[in-house]
């Protein structure tokens, strides 16, 4: 088996806000494939002095560990459990109810000789080739599929000029709707706090046999 990684920022001018690893524990065992795209907060956002690469790093080291040591639970049972102990290293100082509190996209995928199970929350990309070559992507997507009066807004504000005075209200009017929707019924979901987004997720498997690779991406 061949395993690559590689990691860059959507904009160089931005800190890279993502997490990958691949967890291989033994021969004969499997193993696990773990990506998150930390949410980058707006200025001013209160209510974790925690930054996004502290939560990342402890929800991916979370799920990397679970995957493989508790292959009795699903991998929704694996997210669920690593958001809530995630969220027990902060919950005494800081407020996690906070829409803004740290949070991130998640791609999980685990396999042995039997099966490939796989999970995605939020719109973090997983691509799986089968035998003939076919490539099938597993999305979640709530986030591209917003309500039709969220997209109305968005396709407002790329009609104004760039850099006008319209256009940045617009876009707040836009932002500001899609806050609204964050890990909110109707809306989308990412890994923040609350364990149950982990039923939000996106899952399925696979007979091994059908799976010849699989790819996580982010969009940097
Ligand atoms: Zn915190």
């Amino acid at each position: 088996m061949r395993i690559e990684l590689a990691t860059e920022p959507g904009d160089p001018a931005r800190p890279n806000e993502d997490y990958a690893s691949v967890a291989l524990p033994a021969s004969g065992q499997g193993g696990s494939l773990v990506l998150l795209d930390g949410v980058t907060p707006p200025e001013g956002s209160v209510g974790c002095p925690h930054s996004v690469p502290w939560f990342t790093a402890r929800l991916g080291g979370a799920l990397g560990e679970l995957s493989v040591s508790r292959r009795d639970m699903t991998l929704t049972e694996v997210l669920a459990v690593g958001i809530t102990r995630t969220a027990e290293a902060h919950g005494s100082t800081c407020d996690l109810s906070h829409p803004r509190t740290p949070q991130a996209t998640v791609v999980l995928v685990r396999w042995d000789e039997e099966r490939v199970e796989h999970l995605v929350l939020s719109d973090s990309a997983l691509l799986i080739a089968g035998r003939d070559g076919e490539v099938t992507a597993i999305l979640d997507r709530r986030l591209a599929e917003l309500p039709p009066a969220v997209q109305a807004l968005r396709d407002q504000v790329r009609a104004l000029p760039r850099g006008s005075a319209e256009r940045d209200v617009a876009a707040r009017a836009y932002s500001a709707a899609v806050e609204a929707l964050r890990n909110a019924e109707d809306g989308f979901f990412t890994a923040a706090s609350d364990p149950s987004a982990a039923g939000r997720a996106v899952t399925g498997e696979l007979p091994r046999a059908d799976v010849t690779a699989v790819a996580a991406l982010t969009d940097g």
